[in-house]
């Protein structure tokens, strides 16, 4: 669930926000000043801000130029004056959108979703730009362990997970089967280097268009094997 903070000293206005927000699925917290807000936007883990411009204490400028020092999080600055927008925007301090009061709380729910998804969009390509090895028609994300092939998920045992991601982020290197052994599966095994064989043989049967004429793990006679670039 996506967790958002109000920072509004208008405590009639942060309630109907909160409320708002609420129903939409959001979780919600309310700061009424801008000292105690700024703390917890820098400390804690928020997926948005929703920062009133005028605030006893630190004042939404401050707050909303000190968040984005260290945070990418979206930000929408909310202003009961027109022109506090354009000097807003003037000063550049990185804020994603700006709503002037009075506002309908629907437009406010639609602007937060929309910076949501936008962010999400972000933060996930950028993982994927990573954590993903992506060779021909393979696709390997490493972080969430998971491997398609020509578009296709395909199930993968974690030892054929992890000597597939070993060969692939070894192309063209020729790994003996003693080696691939010790690499993956190390001390721990009780097993042998028939293990190797096998897992090869499993590892074809899920990435190979025709396991007889291998295109990416290619078996060199006498040596061992060698994922193809
Ligand atoms: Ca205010």
């Amino acid at each position: 669930m996506s967790k958002v903070l109000i920072i509004e000293d208008e405590v009639a206005i942060a309630e109907l926000e909160k409320d708002y927000l609420e129903l939409s699925g959001f979780e919600v917290e309310i700061e009424n000043t801008g000292d105690v807000g700024l703390e917890r936007a820098l400390k804690e883990e928020f997926d948005m801000f929703i920062l009133d411009l005028m605030l006893p204490g630190v004042d939404g400028f401050e707050i909303c130029k000190k968040i984005r020092e260290v945070k990418n999080t979206p930000i929408l600055m909310v202003s009961a004056k027109k022109d506090d927008i354009d000097k807003i925007r003037g000063l550049g301090l990185g804020a994603d959108d700006y709503i002037t009061k009075p506002f309908s709380p629907s437009e406010l729910v639609a602007r937060v979703k929309a910076h949501l998804a936008r962010y999400e969009r972000l933060i996930g390509s950028n993982m994927a730009e990573n954590d993903t090895i992506e060779i021909r028609g393979i696709k390997i994300d490493k972080t969430a362990r998971r491997v398609w092939v020509n578009d296709e998920e395909k199930p993968f045992t974690t030892k054929e997970f992890d000597l597939l991601v070993f060969l692939a982020q070894n192309p063209n290197h020729v790994f003996t089967k003693e080696e691939l052994f010790k690499e993956i599966w190390d001390m721990e095994s009780i097993g042998d280097i028939a293990t190797v064989t096998v897992h090869i043989k499993k590892l074809r049967e899920k990435i190979e268009m025709n396991t007889a004429k291998p295109q990416y793990i290619e078996t060199i006679w006498g040596v061992g094997y060698r994922f193809r670039l």
